[in-house]
């Protein structure tokens, strides 16, 4: 269990990068050893789009998507172990992973209405948490746009290799070369798209990238952490950190 907190107001992460790279797995992780909140910005695109679906909206009528945005009963969990997301009450989790979910979400993501309204929905969340320990935010514009002041930011990358296989894990179950090729579209194609409105590709000023193309699960949740202990060494609790990750992380693509 995480040690209490001795100093007031709580920590902010944030981590983008592009499909595949991990972001969701690294960031849950973090927040878990961490004891802070977890908000996943993109479940909220999935959600305006998997409602769209639903209803039957149109999803090129850029006006119809954003006033869904603003209107959607959306409730977003923030436990890192399990990040229930509701709609209407109804616990959609599962559903905004769906193929035909992750095959359309661009479309919603480029409304630039439909970004100003859950960039002040994901702040929001962020400022609840930020008064109690703190919030590992991740997504694709999180170190740029929705906490560019946050304590750590991190971009996350992998190479396309690595990303095609672990999706391909993710969602078919096999990283085997047909896998990988149905898994394209969803990172190939879906990055292109969403790079239109969002950089991901080349870490701002003070963003730190971490590539973990040939590093494990905790290897790299090892390396944020390191990042969390070098800016906010009373935040991290003891142990959490293995000795000499700093250094090893450094050599393996922190830069
Ligand atoms: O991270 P995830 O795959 O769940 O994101 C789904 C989609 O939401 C992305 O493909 C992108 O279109 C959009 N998104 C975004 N900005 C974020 C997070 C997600 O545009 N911060």
């Amino acid at each position: 269990m995480p040690a209490p907190r001795t100093t007031a107001g709580g920590v902010v992460v944030a981590v983008d990068g592009p499909s595949g790279s991990g972001k969701s797995s690294v960031s849950r992780a973090v927040a878990q050893r961490l004891g802070v909140a977890y908000l996943d910005t993109g479940a909220t695109y999935r959600a305006v789009c998997w409602w769209c679906l639903e209803h039957d909206v149109d999803l090129s009528d850029r006006v119809a998507v954003a006033e869904a945005a603003r209107q959607l009963d959306l409730e977003l969990g923030t436990d890192p172990t399990k990040p229930l997301v509701r709609i209407e009450g109804r616990v959609v989790t599962d559903a905004l992973r769906e193929s035909r979910v992750s095959s359309a979400v661009s479309a919603v993501a480029t409304n630039l209405d439909v970004r100003a309204e859950l960039r002040r929905r994901q702040r929001a969340v962020v400022d609840l948490a930020r008064r109690d320990r703190g919030v590992v935010a991740e997504g694709r514009d999180t170190t740029t746009v929705v906490v560019p002041d946050a304590d750590v930011r991190v971009l996350l990358v992998a190479d396309e290799d690595a990303r095609l296989r672990r999706r391909a894990r993710d969602v078919h179950g096999s990283d085997d070369a047909a896998a990988r090729e149905r898994t394209r579209d969803e990172v190939v194609r879906r990055d292109r798209d969403d790079a239109t409105v969002s950089e991901f590709s080349v870490a701002a000023d003070g963003v730190v990238t971490v590539d973990s193309s040939a590093m494990t699960l905790e290897e790299t949740v090892q390396a944020v952490l390191s990042l969390v202990e070098a800016a906010a060494p009373h935040l991290v609790p003891a142990g959490e950190v293995a000795e000499g990750v700093a250094e090893r992380a450094a050599r393996a693509g922190a830069r």
